[in-house]
């Protein structure tokens, strides 16, 4: 019998990306607004890519207004260019993540997905890369809401339609590498564990009280353990 919802973010938690991340934004950018913005040091951990394009294009100057209207023009060059550009050695899967995935998908008590500020097409190149993406058969994304407060909803409601059961409270577990994450599960009362593979170090995420928290994934047994036992 199913028991809980397993959302997993991507990067920083499952995987990291080279710095061709930022670069195809700054180029996806340039084409479509003549401008970069605040693009090669904005801080992307933990944020959606749809209100990081509003974002680095407001510090150019630009009107929401002028972003909106080419919005999904830049959204598809840069998922264009991303699956064009990224190869398998771009990405670094995370310690213990394939170790980790392989024991939940062996388990007909979990149901893993996804809940990430990347947008669909490119989030799921990532997965791809390295051959994981077969383990995540839905998500929310980027695409769904610019908020990552408005995802977990949005991912009930995709699992409800999949199973038929309606996932609450604890019985949603978050896993992620920053503050965002813990303050998205929060919203739905659901249990966070916050993993220190991502840039915010353990310190700063223990300060935000996570319902569990972990150096790295590399502990298969207690992260199962924290997922059934919140
Ligand atoms: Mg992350």
């Amino acid at each position: 019998m199913l028991r809980k919802l397993v959302l997993f973010d991507i990067d920083g938690t499952l995987l990291r990306m080279s710095s061709i991340n930022r670069q195809i934004l700054i180029d996806a950018l340039r084409e479509i607004y003549g401008t970069e913005g605040s693009a090669g040091t904005h801080d992307f951990s933990g944020r959606m890519d749809g209100s990081i394009i509003y974002e680095v294009l407001g510090h150019s100057g630009l009107e929401e207004r002028q972003i909106a209207e080419k919005f999904d023009a830049v959204k598809q060059s840069y998922i264009r260019r991303f699956c064009r550009q990224t190869r398998l050695e771009d990405v670094t899967l995370m310690a213990g993540v394939r170790e980790l995935l392989d024991a939940l998908a062996l388990r007909s008590d979990l149901l893993l997905g996804l809940l990430t500020g990347n947008f669909e097409a490119s989030g799921r190149h990532k997965l791809k890369l390295p051959g994981i993406d077969h383990y995540f058969p839905f998500g929310a994304f980027a695409d769904d809401a610019f908020h990552r407060n408005d995802l977990p909803p949005v991912a009930v409601e995709r699992a409800l339609r999949i199973t038929g059961k309606k996932f609450s409270g604890k019985d949603i577990v978050i896993i992620g590498d920053t503050v965002h994450d813990i303050t998205c599960a929060r919203a739905l009362q659901a249990h966070s564990i916050a993993v220190a593979t991502g840039n915010v170090p353990m310190d700063e995420l223990r300060e935000n009280t996570p319902g569990c928290l972990f150096e790295n994934l590399t502990r298969t047994q207690s992260v199962i353990h924290s997922i059934l036992n919140p």
